[in-house]
C-alpha cells in the first residue's frame, strides 16, 4: 500500500476563508524501508556522487568524543527488527528475543552502549538523504540555477561552532548538483568510523512523496484571526468533544519528513529565522521528523501496521533518525541560494 494521508477532517478555509492567502504546499516524503540506489531519492541511501569530487569531511575536532561504530548500531537494529517480526505467543507485550540476542543486546546497552571513542582524525560526513526535483514537487522552488538534485550530509556529532540557529543537532551540509553532470559514480561511499548516537545513522529508505496543503503556525497569523480560530475550536470541542479537530494538529501543519510547507514552533513559540548573510527572512526547506506525532495525519499504511502486532513498530519511524525532540529543520535564504542555510529544532 502506497503511504498516503487521509483527507483533512474539514477544510479550514470554509470557516476562515482569509487563510487561503497563507496556503503553502508541502511534499511529505513518507520514507519507508527499502534498497534505494544513487539514482533514487532516498533517506540513508547512496548519494549520486562523482568519482572525481572529494567527499566532504568535518572540520571540527571531535577527538575523545564517545559514540558508537556504525556497524555496531546496525547490528543492534537488525536484532531488534528480527525479534519484533516474530509472532508472539501471548499478549504480554514482551518482545520475543532469543537468549543469545538478549545477551548481546545487554552487552551493548549495560556495558555502555557508547563504548567507542573518536580518535580525532577527520570525520567523513555521513550521507543522510538526497532528493531529485523530479520526485519532490515542492523542491522545485529551491534549486540554484542549473541544479536538480539536493544532497544532505551531516557530521554525526553535536558541538559544532557553525551558523546554526541552535547548537543542538548534527552539523549539516547541503550540496546542490545537476544529476546529468555525474557520469562516473564514486565507487565506495565514505562513512565516519563512529557516530555520537545511533539515532544519527539513517536506515536505508525509499520515498513516497505526497503533496499536501498547509497553513501557518498560529503565531504567523494576525492576532484577531487567531482569537477567532481559538473561539471556533472551543465551540467545536463543546459540541464534539475529543472528535473535534485542532487547527494546529489536524488542519494546518503536517507531521513527518517533508520538503517546503510551513514550520511549526509548538515547543518554543515563533522564532523567525533570518539569513546570517543578508538579513532576509529564511524559508523552510527540509523537515527531519523524529516520529511519534500524527493524529489525523497518520498515513494509511502506518495505521494498518499499528493494528498488526507481528509488524515492527519503530519508535522513530523507518529512518531511525532522531536529531531533535520533534523536528530538525533546514532553512534557506530565498534572496540568494548561495547564502549559508540554518538549522532549527523543535
Ligand atoms: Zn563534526
Ligand atoms: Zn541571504
Amino acid at each position: 500500500m502506497r503511504p498516503t494521508t487521509p483527507y483533512r477532517p474539514l477544510d479550514i478555509t470554509i470557516p476562515f476563508p482569509e487563510l487561503k492567502a497563507y496556503a503553502r504546499t508541502a511534499t511529505l516524503l513518507h520514507p519507508r524501508s527499502g534498497a534505494p540506489t544513487a539514482g533514487d531519492s532516498s533517506v540513508g541511501g547512496p548519494l549520486l556522487w562523482p568519482a572525481d569530487e572529494a567527499w566532504p569531511v568535518c572540520g571540527t575536532d571531535h577527538g575523545g568524543a564517545s559514540g558508537v561504530r556504525p556497524e555496531r548500531a546496525r547490528r543492534y537494529e537488525r536484532i531488534v527488527a528480527a525479534a519484533w517480526a516474530r509472532p508472539r505467543a501471548d499478549d504480554t507485550g514482551q518482545v520475543p528475543y532469543t537468549e543469545a540476542e538478549r545477551a548481546e543486546l545487554d552487552e551493548m546497552t549495560l556495558s555502555g552502549y557508547q563504548p567507542d571513542r573518536h580518535d580525532g582524525s577527520p570525520l567523513p560526513l555521513l550521507a543522510l538523504a538526497q532528493f531529485y526535483v523530479r520526485d519532490v514537487p515542492d523542491l522545485a522552488a529551491f534549486p540554484p540555477p542549473g541544479t536538480d538534485l539536493l544532497q544532505v550530509l551531516w557530521c554525526p556529532f553535536r558541538g559544532h561552532d557553525d551558523a546554526s540557529l541552535h547548537d543542538y543537532g548534527p552539523s549539516t551540509r547541503l550540496r546542490w548538483r545537476r544529476a546529468a553532470d555525474v557520469t562516473e559514480l564514486l565507487s565506495e561511499q565514505p562513512e565516519p568510523a563512529i557516530v555520537e548516537r545511533k539515532e544519527y545513522l539513517p536506515n536505508p529508505c525509499v520515498l513516497f512523496p505526497e503533496r499536501v496543503v498547509e497553513y501557518p503556525f498560529a503565531d504567523y497569523l494576525p492576532g484577531e484571526l487567531v482569537e477567532r480560530i481559538d473561539a471556533w475550536e472551543d465551540a467545536f470541542q463543546e459540541r464534539a468533544g475529543d472528535a473535534a479537530p485542532w487547527y494546529q494538529y489536524d488542519l494546518s501543519l503536517a507531521p513527518g519528513w517533508k520538503i517546503g510547507g510551513w514550520d511549526s514552533w509548538h515547543r518554543t513559540d515563533l522564532m523567525r529565522v533570518y539569513c546570517g548573510a543578508c538579513g532576509t527572512e529564511m524559508r523552510l526547506l527540509l523537515t527531519i521528523d523524529s516520529g511519534g506525532g500524527g493524529r489525523s495525519w497518520v498515513p494509511y499504511d502506518e495505521a494498518r501496521d499499528a493494528r498488526d502486532p507481528t509488524r515492527p513498530v519503530d519508535l522513530y519511524g523507518p529512518t531511525g533518525i532522531k536529531a531533535a525532540r520533534d523536528e530538525y529543520r533546514a532553512f534557506v535564504c530565498p534572496a540568494d541560494p548561495s547564502h549559508p542555510h540554518r538549522m532549527s529544532t523543535q
